[in-house]
């Protein structure tokens, strides 16, 4: 029998609900990742309990019912929140919408049936071990991603299932079945049912995946209906030389569209406000950024470090050895503490106040005199800046 490790406070949960006379497994992704030897994101706990029976269970903590009639209770110890589902027969209803009525079920295989692939469908009970109706353990010693019964069927019940297959497979590595990649390029068109933010939270997973691109150039029958106007994209060869980035990568998916365009399609699929900015900033400087010294001081004055470095590799994409040397570039700047922003300038608002000066008056001189010290133009010191701002003070 298998023994897989269980934290503490896992083992109380279990052992309380059994003493108590219910069934109890952890179950889905914690189980693959213990049996991939990865610590699991998070945990989740299936029982023949009722919601009801839980919370009886747990008369000494706080147990919230976050979503009782369709069979979920947080179970709140002091070292983290617990969810404990009832095990149940019918689907994952991911689109926000939530059933009338849901069936639980007694039965452990039931349940493990309704989840989306063989790798995500086992359980483990330390009494009776390792729970594997679909042949999840054997797919996942190979790295093949393949749905719990008929591919169609299961992505018409759940189109957000592509995108999970996708995601699991850019994050993890691992090969899709080949009949379930037909089902997933036959359901491919119907990802447009989809409400956007679900489609962003997968989306962003899947780029941060070290094998994403290998898994998009796979599916392009995905990209186009998500990213109709970024294709034909090659993506292994263009974000060969780009870290496993997301912000990096949708900007380099972007970068020969039009900012108009990019605003559109950022819009679309739901990038926040800031996001949307700074990945329309990066591919600005993905195409216009000249490289040097003075440039990556300019752009360090408006920008945050990371996203210099992003816009650096970006540029460079296609040749990691001009990539390289603007890096060591910013690195120097860096490590020297050259004066690039407002707050490095040897002059402070404070000075320049005491000198009359007021209000946005205040904020050109300041931004004036900092083009100049980046420019080279004018030392970091604060009485070489005195004599400046006095002396212009005097030709006016
Ligand atoms: P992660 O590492 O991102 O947490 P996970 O597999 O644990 O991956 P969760 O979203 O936490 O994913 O879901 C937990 C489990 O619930 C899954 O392993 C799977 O068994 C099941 N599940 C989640 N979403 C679906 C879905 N849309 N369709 C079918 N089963 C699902
Ligand atoms: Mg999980």
């Amino acid at each position: 029998m298998i023994f897989l490790p269980l934290p503490e406070d896992v083992q109380f949960l279990l052992s309380r609900l059994e003493n108590c006379g219910y069934a109890s497994y952890v179950v889905g992704g914690c189980v693959r990742d213990l049996l991939r030897k990865e610590n699991p994101a998070d945990w989740d706990i299936a029982t023949v309990a009722l919601p009801w029976q839980v919370q009886a269970c747990f008369p000494e903590v706080p147990v919230i019912a976050t979503g009782i009639r369709f069979g979920g209770v947080t179970v709140v110890l002091p070292s983290g929140r617990y969810e404990v589902t009832t095990l149940r027969k019918d689907g994952f209803y991911t689109d926000g919408r939530r059933p009338k009525e849901i069936t639980f079920s007694g039965n452990i295989c039931e349940d493990l049936s309704r989840r989306d692939f063989t790798v995500n469908a086992m359980a483990y009970r330390p009494l009776d071990g390792l729970c594997d109706p679909f042949g999840g353990r054997k797919d996942l010693q190979y790295g093949i991603l393949r749905c719990v019964g008929d591919g169609d069927v299961r992505l018409l019940e759940d189109v957000l299932r592509v995108l999970r297959c996708l995601r699991f497979s850019a994050t993890l590595g691992f090969d899709i079945a080949e009949d379930t990649g037909q089902s997933i390029r036959r359901a491919a068109i119907r990802l447009t049912l989809l409400p956007p933010e679900r489609v962003l939270q997968e989306w962003l997973k899947l780029l941060a995946g070290s094998f994403a691109g290998d898994v998009l150039d796979r599916f392009p029958e995905v990209c186009r209906v998500l990213l109709p106007e970024c294709m034909p994209f090659s993506f292994v060869s263009r974000w060969k030389n780009l870290p496993a980035d997301p912000l990096l990568r949708m900007s380099s998916l972007l970068l020969d569209q039009g900012e108009t365009q990019q605003t559109e399609i950022l819009t679309r699929l739901r990038y926040p406000t800031r996001t949307r900015q700074r990945i329309l900033f990066l591919c600005r400087q993905g195409r216009s950024f000249s490289g040097g010294v003075l440039a990556l001081r300019r752009l360090l004055s408006v920008s945050s470090v990371e996203d210099v470095r992003r816009a650096v590799l970006l540029r460079y994409c296609f040749s990691p050895e001009e990539q390289a040397v603007q890096l060591v570039f910013l690195e120097d700047i860096l490590q020297r503490g050259d004066c690039c922003r407002l707050k490095d300038l040897a002059l402070t608002g404070h000075d320049l106040y005491a000198l009359g000066f007021r209000g946005p008056a205040l904020g050109a001189v300041q931004r004036w005199l900092l083009d100049a010290v980046i420019n080279g133009q004018l030392k970091n010191e604060r009485e070489v800046l005195l004599t400046q701002v006095k002396s212009a003070g005097s030709l006016q």
